[in-house]
C-alpha cells in the first residue's frame, strides 16, 4: 500500500488538488484554502493515505460533501482527505426481499437514491434531499423525519488505521453520534439494509420527501447548526430566545427556521461569531448550553 506515496510525501498516482478551496467545496461557501487535497479512488488508497497522515502526525481533515462543516478563513496548514472519488455500490447479499447494499463512503445520498429508485429498493427514501455523502451521514448518524441512517446500517468498514468491519452494534449509534466520531478513523464503505419494492413506489416516496423539505431555508448553510437539547428542538429554543434574524456581518439566523445560520458573505469568522453569540444568548436566557452539530475545520478565535 505504501507504494502510492513518494519519499517526499507527494502521494504519486493519487489525484490531488493544490490550494484546495473550502469556499468552493462546502455548502457554507466560505473558508480559506488547504495546501493540498487528496482524492483516493479506492479503499486501498484511502487506507494508505489515512494511515500515513495519522502516523506522520500531519494535520489533516476528512471531507465528504462538506455539508456539515465550517472551515476557517485563510490558510489551513494541513491536508484534506476527500472521499469524493470513493464511489461504487454493489449488492453482496440478498435474501428474499431483504437486499443489503455495499456503498462506498463517497457516494452521495442523491446517487444512492437514484440507484435505489432504478433497482426498486425501498427503505432509504427518508434521506432524500440531504446533501451528504454516505460516509459523512454515517459519521454523524444523520437522518430526517425521525429516522436515522443507523436504522439501515448492517456494518461499517473503517481504516483506524488498520482495516476493521464494525457491526451496527459496535458503531454505538445515538442521536447525531457514532463511535466513529470518538476514534480516529476513515469510513471506507457501509453496508445498508433495503427491501425489494417497485421503482415507481420508490420514486414517489422520494418526491414526497423532497416536497416536504421545500420549506427549509434556501441559501448557504450547513443545515441545522445545533443539536436538539434533551429532545427539545434547538430551533424552538433559539426562536424563544428572540434570535431569529440576528446578524453578524455576512451571517444571519434564518427568520423562518432559527437553527439555520445562513451565510451571504465570504467570512467563516462571521458565521463562527454568530454561532457563539447564539450559544451565549441561549445560555444567558435559559441556562442551556447548546451543542454544535456543525464540525469545525481549522482554528477559530
Ligand atoms: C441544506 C442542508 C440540509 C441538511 N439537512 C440535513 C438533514 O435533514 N438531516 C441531517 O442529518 N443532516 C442534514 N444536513 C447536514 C449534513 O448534510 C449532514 O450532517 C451530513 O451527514 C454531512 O455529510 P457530508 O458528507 O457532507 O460530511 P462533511 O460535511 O464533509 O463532514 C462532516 C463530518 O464528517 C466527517 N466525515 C465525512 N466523511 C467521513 C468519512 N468517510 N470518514 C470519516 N469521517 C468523515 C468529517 O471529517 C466531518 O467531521 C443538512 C445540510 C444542509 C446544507
Amino acid at each position: 500500500m505504501s507504494d502510492i506515496r513518494c519519499a517526499d510525501g507527494r502521494f504519486t498516482g493519487v489525484p490531488k488538488k493544490y490550494d484546495f478551496s473550502f469556499s468552493l467545496n462546502t455548502t457554507y461557501g466560505c473558508g480559506g484554502t488547504a495546501k493540498v487535497a487528496l482524492f483516493p479512488r479506492s479503499e486501498t488508497e484511502g487506507t494508505a493515505i489515512f494511515s500515513f497522515l495519522l502516523n506522520s502526525g500531519e494535520n489533516f481533515c476528512i471531507l465528504g460533501c462538506g455539508s456539515n462543516v465550517l472551515a476557517q478563513d485563510g490558510r489551513f496548514e494541513g491536508y484534506v482527505l476527500s472521499t469524493a472519488n470513493m464511489k461504487g455500490i454493489t449488492v453482496p447479499e440478498h435474501c428474499r426481499d431483504d437486499v443489503v447494499l455495499n456503498v462506498a463512503s463517497g457516494v452521495k445520498v442523491s446517487e444512492l437514491l437514484s440507484f435505489c429508485k432504478n433497482e426498486g429498493l425501498t427503505g432509504l427514501e427518508y434521506l432524500a434531499g440531504i446533501p451528504a455523502s454516505v460516509g459523512g451521514l454515517v459519521f454523524m448518524n444523520g437522518g430526517a423525519g425521525g429516522k436515522y441512517i443507523a436504522d439501515n446500517v448492517v456494518s461499517v468498514r473503517v481504516a483506524s488505521p488498520e482495516l476493521k468491519e464494525l457491526s451496527a452494534e459496535d458503531c454505538e449509534f445515538t442521536y447525531k453520534h457514532s463511535t466513529m466520531r470518538d476514534i480516529k478513523c476513515l469510513i471506507l464503505s457501509v453496508k445498508l439494509r433495503t427491501r425489494r419494492s417497485e421503482p415507481r413506489i420508490v420514486a414517489t416516496n422520494i418526491l414526497k420527501r423532497l416536497a416536504d423539505r421545500r420549506s427549509l431555508p434556501a441559501g448557504r448553510s450547513c443545515g441545522c447548526v445545533f443539536e436538539n437539547y434533551c429532545g427539545v428542538s434547538a430551533g424552538k429554543i433559539i426562536e424563544n430566545a428572540g434570535l431569529k434574524g440576528v446578524r453578524i456581518g455576512g451571517a444571519y439566523v434564518s427568520p423562518s427556521h432559527a437553527n439555520f445560520i445562513l451565510n451571504c458573505g465570504r467570512s467563516s469568522s462571521d458565521v463562527y461569531s454568530l454561532i457563539q453569540f447564539v450559544k451565549n444568548e441561549v445560555y444567558k436566557k435559559f441556562g442551556i448550553t447548546l451543542k454544535e452539530e456543525v464540525c469545525f475545520i481549522g482554528e477559530f478565535k
